[in-house]
């Protein structure tokens, strides 16, 4: 364990569900841990208990990426862990492949609801329906604009087909929309909806102070995570977009939250200490932050050149991906405040600039 993560307290303490099987945390509501074929091995997801149009059942949260292997760890927890009930409903935190990728599965399996924000369904289905995304030419342009060179990197990223519909085949054809403060009534318990932004279009997270659950719980899906701190990236799609200022400004609505919150997350393990993390989130950002505009005083600096002061390990082709957006974005919010200035130079690079100016917008 790294000291940040030392600082928060995991009630569980190293017990983790088996593949395929669930641990109890609240009356109710259970911890599922399914396998992932990435570097990020692994996704939590949560069973809770509930009662829907007259019918006992569970509301499922997160469903895993569509993958055989995956499919077989949930026909083991359908045969041991549903206690033989069906699936009422389907939540997804967000639309990225190992919280949605076998939603249309789950679904059709038990005729069950998709409940999901609007921005997330249109976006996961039109990411399923199309070729491009995640890849392919303009994303290979919009690395070379942002300083990227190297032949394997364009060269994969070119390449890049179908790269989410490889994980998510299809998402189902209805949902139900979640809205930022809806109440669910789970299990006849009332759990809130929180909306966040910068890592997804419109991430949805859970909260539930119900008495009966001894603790307030909060599902907080990739907006609060224990370990690692959460991807946020500009996308070809939206290159203009300030997605780690519409992040840290989401974190401030689970500020509120009571200290004693049981948090799950959607990878590593339940903890305890949500307001400590947050900080350790925002000091995070903020050294990430003064890296980048020292490094740009000195001289006007692309996002690739960025990765390797921000990204002090090798990295792979597919890290490289993720690290270039994550580069960019901290290149954004300090260009958003006025604190960068962008210029696009001869060799069609975009590169960016210690300024003083007025804020960009
Ligand atoms: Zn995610």
């Amino acid at each position: 364990m790294n000291p940040s993560e030392m600082a928060l307290s995991y009630p569980l303490g190293t017990s983790l569900p088996a593949w395929g099987g669930s641990l109890e945390l609240a009356p109710g509501v259970r911890w599922l841990r399914m396998a992932l074929p990435f570097a990020l091995d692994h996704i939590n997801l949560w069973l809770l208990r509930d009662e829907l149009d007259g019918r006992a059942g569970w509301t499922v949260v997160d469903c895993c990426v569509d993958r055989p292997e995956a499919r077989e760890q949930w026909e083991a927890v359908i045969a041991q862990e549903l206690q033989g009930l069906p699936v009422l409903r389907v939540l997804a935190t967000h639309m990225h492949p190992d919280h949605l990728g076998l939603a249309h599965w789950l679904c059709e399996r038990f005729d069950a609801p998709l409940w999901i924000s609007l921005g997330d369904y249109q976006t996961g289905r039109l990411a399923s329906a199309h070729q491009d995304s995640f890849g392919g030419p303009d994303t290979a342009e919009f690395f070379v604009l942002h300083g990227v060179q190297e032949r394997a990197v364009l060269d994969e990223v070119a390449a890049r087909s179908s790269y989410y519909a490889s994980m998510v085949p299809r998402v189902p054809s209805r949902y139900t929309r979640l809205l930022d403060g809806q109440v669910l009534h789970i299990g006849g318990h009332p759990w809130r909806c929180i909306s966040g932004y910068g890592h997804s279009p419109e991430h949805m997270a859970f909260y539930c102070e119900a008495p009966a659950l001894a603790q307030p719980i909060l599902i907080s899906g990739d907006m609060v995570l224990p370990r690692i701190s959460t991807n946020i990236s500009v996308y070809q799609m939206e290159p203009e977009g300030n997605p780690l200022q519409l992040f840290l400004d989401s974190l401030d609505k689970f500020t509120p939250l009571p200290a004693g919150t049981l948090v799950l997350p959607s990878h590593g393990r339940p903890f305890i200490g949500l307001h400590e993390r947050m900080g350790q989130l925002r000091n995070h950002h903020a050294d990430r932050l003064a890296e980048v505009i020292a490094a740009c005083q000195d001289k006007p600096h692309s996002a690739a050149d960025i990765v390797p002061l921000m990204f002090k390990r090798e990295l792979d082709v597919h890290q490289t991906t993720f690290a270039v957006g994550e580069a960019l974005a901290h290149l954004h919010l300090l260009w958003f405040q006025g604190r960068l200035a962008r210029q696009r130079d001869a060799d069609g690079v975009m590169r960016f600039a210690a300024a003083g100016g007025a804020p960009h917008r």
